[in-house]
């Protein structure tokens, strides 16, 4: 089972096989649910090779994956990120609990949360206040300019709402987290990479601009 991992020869790889760990970026797969299912998600997409797949078999405890990070010396790594093949806030108190545990090993590790940003609706309830002092980043998958063609991607099971549930957990989360990003892909084209801008303008919120993945 990968828990901890990094990307290298655009593959996935355990960080336990990388040499030279110094100012890499290390991710934590915590869970392979989602209330989505994304029509461009690698879960459905991408061929993975059996001995470095993050599809879980079954979900690392919060112990468990302490017990990994205390393999590592963790000043070495530049960042640490909560990203895998599902939404990690799917797995909030454990999330933030590791994060808790990383924040007082290491206080100068930045973590991140790669999300849909989806939570306030996963919880019913604003959680972005427990992120506070926890999380450095966040970067929220804006995906597409409007409502209709983000479900239309994301088919996520909070149906059309989500887009406006997405935006307000991005802005709710300015005032916890010091740096929120919102991402889109290149190839959604210039025309509504503009239209996403103006969003993230309006919002007072960084949008990023990721290229595409084959
Ligand atoms: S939100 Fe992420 S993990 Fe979930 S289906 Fe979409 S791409 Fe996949």
């Amino acid at each position: 089972m990968t828990i901890l991992y990094t990307l290298y020869n655009n593959s996935y790889i355990d960080i336990v096989h990388i040499q030279n760990k110094k100012g890499i970026s290390f991710y934590i797969n915590l869970t392979n649910r989602c209330p989505c299912e994304c029509t461009f998600c690698l879960r459905q997409t991408k061929e993975m090779m059996k001995d470095n797949s993050l599809w879980l078999k079954k979900e690392p405890t919060t112990k468990e994956v302490i017990e990994e990070l205390s393999n590592y010396d963790l000043t070495l790594f530049k960042e640490c990120v909560f990203c895998g093949f599902g939404e990690p806030t799917e797995r909030l108190d454990d999330l933030l609990n590791i994060a808790a545990y990383l924040k007082q090993t290491c206080p100068k590790l930045s973590i991140r949360i790669n999300t849909n940003g989806l939570a306030n609706l996963i919880y019913e309830t604003d959680i972005t206040p427990r992120l506070k002092g926890l999380i450095d980043t966040i970067s929220i998958s804006l995906n597409a300019p409007t409502a209709k063609e983000y479900f239309e991607l994301t088919r996520s099971r909070f149906g059309i709402a989500s887009f406006e549930g997405m935006l307000d957990f991005a802005v709710k989360c300015k005032r916890y987290v010091p740096h929120v990003i919102v991402t889109v892909v290149d190839i959604i084209g210039e025309k509504k990479i503009s239209q996403c801008q103006s969003i993230a303008d309006r919002l007072g919120l960084y949008l990023r601009v990721r290229p595409f993945e084959e």
